[in-house]
């Protein structure tokens, strides 16, 4: 049987392979970098409960795997220019955690030993750079020479996916102002800060810019929100962060920065999740770029990856089962596209409101912040208002998770 090709080894197109493989359809999953690369940053740490009970799907054992070496934190704070306007700690809860914590290396870590164990056949150093598809099958060539047919294709290769691109796919949505800086620090061994997640509104000790903290497994990560006319190296070098890092996690931390990154705000999703034969199914930032706050990235990645395994496996099936099937595996397949392009647009919006809470356009915006704060000590629900708006509107996990199949 020809296998199922998944191109890139990012967290979305691993899962894609493990789904795969769980439908017992051999895999080859073909990556540009060799195998010994190093992936910059930490990136995605949320793991949501819904996208661990999908993995849990992919490979029993994988959820308990991650959620034990990850960490969970009970207590949300919430600052306003120095001042706390939002404390809560949660009782832990029975059974699996609402989520888990961990670097996105060692959540791919995690995937990339389930991939081996289940069977996934790796294909390093091997970059896509054409793709043409016909009505039964895909064609794909590989900047080594390497020339690849099979029935279907898992794009998973990343925001400047070379199979959408090729597809002539445009990405549609907008791109927002200004830049964030990333730092991500080791923990100071025996000295560890509090296991809670931080969200401190215009921080005094760095001229009133927004900071997030939030812990992973051995240390934590700082989002820094520059101002629109900030300049990176003022914010986003590695010796500015030095600089500024003290004022807001305190002092002792200089030789503990593990990485320091910096990004622009994209959102942006596939006009088609599908090319027009539907051979190709457009997973992860292939197919959608969302502003982090809210984790949608790479947690709906893994669920575009699960529906779209889904979907391949159905549509094999049915042209295994009749030629007169080909309509009904393409039905399958543009199913597929349609309700993981609404999930897309979902969280795009969801996204968006939470930037447009973050980086106010309106005056009044800002005002009600500065209202609520003060309000919060009397209001509770102030508070409560000013933790959660940073995240979007609620309701999203349906969306993140949501699969047809
Ligand atoms: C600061 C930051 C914080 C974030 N926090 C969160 C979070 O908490 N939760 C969350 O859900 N998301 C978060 N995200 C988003 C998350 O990191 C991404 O959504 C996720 O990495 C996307 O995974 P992917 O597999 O689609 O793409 P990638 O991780 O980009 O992987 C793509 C893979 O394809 C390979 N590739 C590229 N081109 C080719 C080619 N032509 N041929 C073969 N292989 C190719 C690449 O080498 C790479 O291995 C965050 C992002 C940032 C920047």
């Amino acid at each position: 049987m020809t296998p199922v090709v998944v191109v890139g080894a990012g967290p979305v197109g691993l899962s894609a392979a493990l789904a795969l493989r769980a439908h017992g359809l051999p895999v080859l999953l073909l990556e540009a970098d060799p195998e010994d690369r190093e992936r910059p940053g930490s990136r995605a740490l949320f793991v949501h409960r819904e996208t661990l009970a999908l993995l849990d799907g992919m490979r029993p054992g994988l959820a308990e795997q991650i959620t034990s070496y990850g960490r969970t934190w009970h207590t949300r704070r919430t600052l306003y220019r120095g001042r706390e306007v939002y404390s809560r700690t949660f009782p832990p809860p029975s059974g699996r955690p609402p989520f888990t914590s961990l670097r996105q290396v060692d959540t791919e870590r995690f995937l990339r030993e389930a991939c081996a164990a289940a069977g996934v056949e790796f294909a390093w150093n091997a970059r896509v750079i054409g793709v043409r598809t016909t009505a039964t099958d895909v064609s794909l060539s590989c900047a080594d020479g390497r020339e690849l047919t099979c029935g279907y294709v898992i794009a998973a290769d990343g925001a400047r996916s070379a199979v959408r691109a090729g597809l002539g796919i445009p990405m549609e949505g907008t791109h927002g102002e200004g830049f964030h800086v990333v730092v991500d620090v080791a923990d100071r061994p025996g000295a560890e800060l509090p296991l809670e997640r931080v969200f401190h509104y215009e921080h005094p000790a760095v001229g009133g810019r927004t900071v997030l903290r939030v812990p992973f497994t051995g240390g934590f990560q700082v989002d820094l929100q520059c101002h629109a006319d900030d300049r990176t190296e003022e914010y986003g070098t590695e010796d500015a962060v030095r600089r500024w890092l003290p004022g807001v996690v305190g002092e002792g931390y200089a030789d503990r920065i593990l990485w320091v990154s910096t990004y622009r705000f994209l959102r942006k999703v596939a006009a088609s999740f599908t090319d027009p034969h539907r051979r190709v199914l457009l997973a992860g930032e292939a197919a959608h770029l969302f502003p982090p706050f809210g984790a949608r990235g790479m947690n709906s990645g893994i669920a575009d990856a699960a529906a779209a395994a889904d979907a391949v496996a159905a549509a094999a099936a049915d042209a295994v089962a009749a030629a007169a099937a080909d309509a009904v595996a393409q039905g399958t397949v543009a199913d597929f596209a349609a309700v993981r392009r609404a999930a897309a647009l979902f969280n795009s919006e969801a996204a968006g409101a939470a930037l447009d809470h973050l980086r106010p356009r309106r005056r009044i915006v800002r005002l009600r912040q500065r209202a609520a704060a003060a309000l919060a000590p009397v209001l509770p629900s102030c508070g409560s208002w000013l933790e959660h708006a940073p995240y979007g509107p609620r309701g999203g996990a349906p969306a993140l998770a949501g699969r047809k199949y």
